[in-house]
């Protein structure tokens, strides 16, 4: 196998659970990867549950998930896009220095998404490539433009999801086989049987390793493509 350079990966979510739906395939193609994956939460959401709960379940699917997680306490459905937001996730930018982040999309009907996608923007501009994943939230102008293969990683997703009991008990959108509709729609812009969708708000490298993908070490392709 050709050398390929391991990544960090940072993926932002408002409330626990945000992440492993939107990206949890994803994230977890990254691990098989090699690359190293942290998740950030930025309200334990207490709102829709009990916070110690939430807090347990999303520390056993970052352990599931072989991430780093930091979990902090930023007021549930309050969380604001502005100074206070930035300068914490800048704080984790600057710690885990990663080459991409995932967030929420700006195209999304819960006030805390679109605040955590707009101070991301800002805290993360010195980032390589910021994609945006869909949430149960996220309206029909949500369009993505980067469609990955998650076929090999859709069942650990959905172990993923179980790590939210609490959730599961009351969410509709945690469904098992809502889930994998989503990744069989989104599957037909990648010519894949499960894919998950993101926009590209940045991009200077590409998301999932394509020239390992295609079984050309990636100096060999800028070589090959220059
Ligand atoms: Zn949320």
């Amino acid at each position: 196998m050709p050398e390929r350079t391991r990544r960090r990966i940072l993926a932002i979510g408002a409330h626990p659970d945000d992440v492993e739906i939107g990206a949890g395939a994803t994230l977890l193609a990254h691990r098989a990867a090699g690359d190293e994956v942290t998740v950030v939460i930025l309200s334990s959401g207490a709102r829709g549950g009990c916070a110690q709960i939430r807090a347990a379940e999303a520390q056993a699917a970052a352990d599931r998930l072989g991430a780093r997680l930091f979990l902090y306490d930023l007021p549930d459905t309050e969380i604001s896009a502005g100074k206070a937001t930035i300068e914490l996730i800048e704080s984790v930018v600057h710690a885990v220095r990663p080459d991409l982040v995932y967030t929420h999309s700006a195209q999304d009907t819960h006030q805390d998404h679109r605040a955590v996608h707009q101070a991301v923007l800002v805290a993360a501009r010195s980032v390589a490539t910021v994609a945006c994943f869909q949430s149960p939230s996220t309206t029909m102008d949500f369009r993505p433009n980067r469609f990955v293969d998650v076929s090999a990683h859709i069942r650990g997703k959905l172990e993923l999801l179980a790590c939210f009991a609490s959730q599961q008990a009351i969410r509709d959108y945690l469904a098992e086989d809502l889930v994998l509709a989503t990744a069989r729609y989104w599957s037909r812009h990648a010519g894949t049987p499960y894919a998950e969708p993101f926009e590209v708000v940045r991009e200077r490298v590409d998301l999932v390793a394509p020239a390992q993908l295609h079984g050309i070490p990636r100096q060999q392709a800028m070589r090959a493509a220059a």
